[in-house]
Order: C-alpha cells, then sequence, then structure tokens
C-alpha cells in the first residue's frame, strides 16, 4: 500500500499545478506496472490492484509517494 501526500504532489486540478514537468508529470503513473495509478482530477490510487512494488516512491521526482 501507498500514501499519497497531495500537497507535495504537483497534480491538481487534472493538470500540472507548474513545477517544471512542463504540463504532463511524468512518473509514478508510467512506472506503475499495474495501473494502480490514474491522474484524473487528482491523482487517483486504485490500491485492490496495488502488488506494493514501489516503483512510484522511486519516479516521484517531488517525493509524494511513500510506502505505507
Ligand atoms: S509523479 Fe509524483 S508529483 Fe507526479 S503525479 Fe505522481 S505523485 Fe504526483
Ligand atoms: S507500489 Fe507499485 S503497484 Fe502500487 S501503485 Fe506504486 S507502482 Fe503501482
Amino acid at each position: 500500500m501507498i500514501k499519497i501526500d497531495y500537497k507535495k504532489c504537483c497534480w491538481k486540478d487534472g493538470k500540472c499545478s507548474s513545477c517544471g514537468c512542463g504540463g504532463a508529470c511524468v512518473g509514478c503513473v508510467e512506472a506503475c506496472p499495474v495501473q494502480a495509478l490514474e491522474r484524473k482530477k487528482k491523482l487517483e490510487y486504485h490500491k485492490e490492484k496495488c502488488i506494493s512494488c514501489g516503483a512510484c516512491v522511486e519516479a516521484c521526482k517531488h517525493k509524494a509517494i511513500s510506502m505505507i
């Protein structure tokens, strides 16, 4: 299981809140092997799909995700 710190995550209201990602935060969603993360209005976590691999934690440049 992971925990998302929405204060640190740059994806807000369906877009990158301008942190230098160039408008599309490439990171956790692309790293997840089982599509457990999805960028909607905010970053959504489908915990039933998560296999706790930790790839998203490594991939997030804002350190917004941690394992719990
Ligand atoms: S990589 Fe980090 S900042 Fe980007 S959407 Fe994922 S949690 Fe948010
Ligand atoms: S821990 Fe692995 S499976 Fe779970 S959301 Fe992160 S990348 Fe996806």
